[in-house]
């Protein structure tokens, strides 16, 4: 039997992992389930799979969770330490579903204790990358990618060289506003905002998507998990979302990887490699599909691309800058508090008020000092929005 965890096991990805999982109970062994808000969907898998423990992000929910867990056997635990402790638990595979850079010190946590650590948190390379790396490497843990367009062009190097490679292209479905007029974006509201196309998926990335601030992570990502340089990495607008990425070599080849956008597969080549095993996703039927598009981003639609850009150049801890003030610019436009255009533009600010402190993006890249860079982010992005209010 396989042990594994699920970290962010109440989120759209922990739920489609558990979809599989569940799918062969006879082989995995489930060690440790993790989730936030949500505690009747965290017990009522945790004594489904019988798992150890249960946690849940938020202390003052700990009487809940127990009460939920009642007479189960699985044991309960609250708050940021006990995330990281049962991650440390022992299991062969540990997924990190936890969304945003809370997902860090638990990924950490189980790259340390050996684990194969499936990353779809992709805020974890974005705001440490070469941490996440190092710890992998120390450990000799393995780290494969969950993130669709990683997962993509992971299976399009199998086999190949890293140096044959001459750029990676990872695709953009253009999101929610994709064809909406320019002039309109700043009164997006919400719920707008928070239809995808393509895919189905947490809030927050669904609005990440509509900015590219999803598309931007993912930039970083792809960087700092595949060591190449920030000039071979290419964004193109795909809204079929069905071509994940491509891999482009020096012969001028090109490999697609073509699936239907479901996250199952990703998650489930994680959960079975190096196997390819059978999984439940729709077969495309491509004479039906008939036709895929492609165009280049608008620079003006999407502002997030130029600020990754940028970060790639920047390195240093100016990623968890990024990542820490993008985080407060969406918590804000979820609150009604600023307006969707408005996210990029504070972003902006946040980087700019670093780099006049540079000192602050120099500093060695340490889970603390990623921590306390994260802080200040989300601190003077409080600031930012309160001088635009
Ligand atoms: P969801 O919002 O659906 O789920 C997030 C999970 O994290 C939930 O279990 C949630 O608990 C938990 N959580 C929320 N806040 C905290 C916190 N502060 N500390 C600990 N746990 C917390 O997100 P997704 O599943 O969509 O995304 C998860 C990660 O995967 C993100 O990093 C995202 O970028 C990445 N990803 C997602 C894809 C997708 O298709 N959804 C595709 C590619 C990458 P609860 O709900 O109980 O409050
Ligand atoms: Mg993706």
């Amino acid at each position: 039997m396989r042990r594994v965890s699920i970290l962010g096991a109440t989120g759209s990805i922990g739920q489609n992992t558990i979809d599989l999982i569940a799918r062969d109970p006879g082989e995995f062994d489930v060690v440790a389930l993790t989730g936030g808000g949500n505690i009747a969907q965290l017990a009522r898998d945790a004594r489904r799979l019988r798992a150890d423990v249960a946690v849940t992000a938020y202390p003052e929910r700990l009487d809940d969770l127990r009460a939920a867990l009642a007479g189960s056997g699985v044991a309960a635990a609250a708050g940021p330490e006990a995330l990281v402790e049962a991650a440390a638990r022992p299991a062969d595979w540990v997924m990190s579903a936890i969304v945003g850079a809370a997902g860090l010190a638990p990924g950490l946590a189980a790259l340390e204790q050996g684990a194969t650590l499936a990353l779809a948190n992709k805020e974890s390379l974005v705001c440490a990358g070469a941490l996440v790396l190092e710890t992998a490497r120390a450990h000799g843990a393995r780290l494969l990618p969950v993130d669709s367009e990683h997962s993509a062009v992971f299976q399009g190097l199998i086999g190949e060289d890293i140096d044959a490679v001459e750029r990676i292209i990872i695709t953009a479905s253009g999101g929610a506003f994709r064809d909406w007029p320019l002039s309109a974006l700043a009164s997006a509201t919400l719920a707008e905002a928070s239809s995808h196309p393509n895919w189905d998926m947490g809030q927050r990335i669904t609005i990440d998507s509509a900015s590219m601030f999803n598309k931007a992570l993912e930039l970083i990502e792809t960087k700092e998990y595949f060591g190449v340089s920030a000039e071979q990495i290419e964004v193109i607008v795909h809204p079929e979302s069905l071509i994940h990425a491509l891999v482009g070599f020096r012969d001028g080849a090109l490999m697609a990887h073509v699936g239907p956008p479901d996250m199952r597969h990703a998650i489930g080549f994680a959960l079975n490699w190096p196997e390819r095993r059978h999984l439940p996703v729709a077969r495309l039927d491509l004479a039906q599909i008939s036709q895929l598009n492609f165009s280049a981003p608008d620079d003006a639609r999407y502002p997030a691309l130029r600020l990754a850009r940028a970060v790639m150049a920047r390195g240093g801890l100016s990623g968890a800058v990024f990542n820490g003030a993008k985080e407060r610019a969406l918590d804000a436009f979820i609150a009604g508090r600023i307006g969707f255009t408005e996210m990029a533009v504070v972003v902006e600010e946040v980087l700019t008020r670093f780099e006049a402190n540079a000192g602050y993006m120099d500093a060695a890249m340490t889970l603390e000092t990623v921590t306390q860079t994260d802080h200040l982010a989300r601190t003077w992005a409080d600031a930012a929005m309160a001088e635009r209010a």
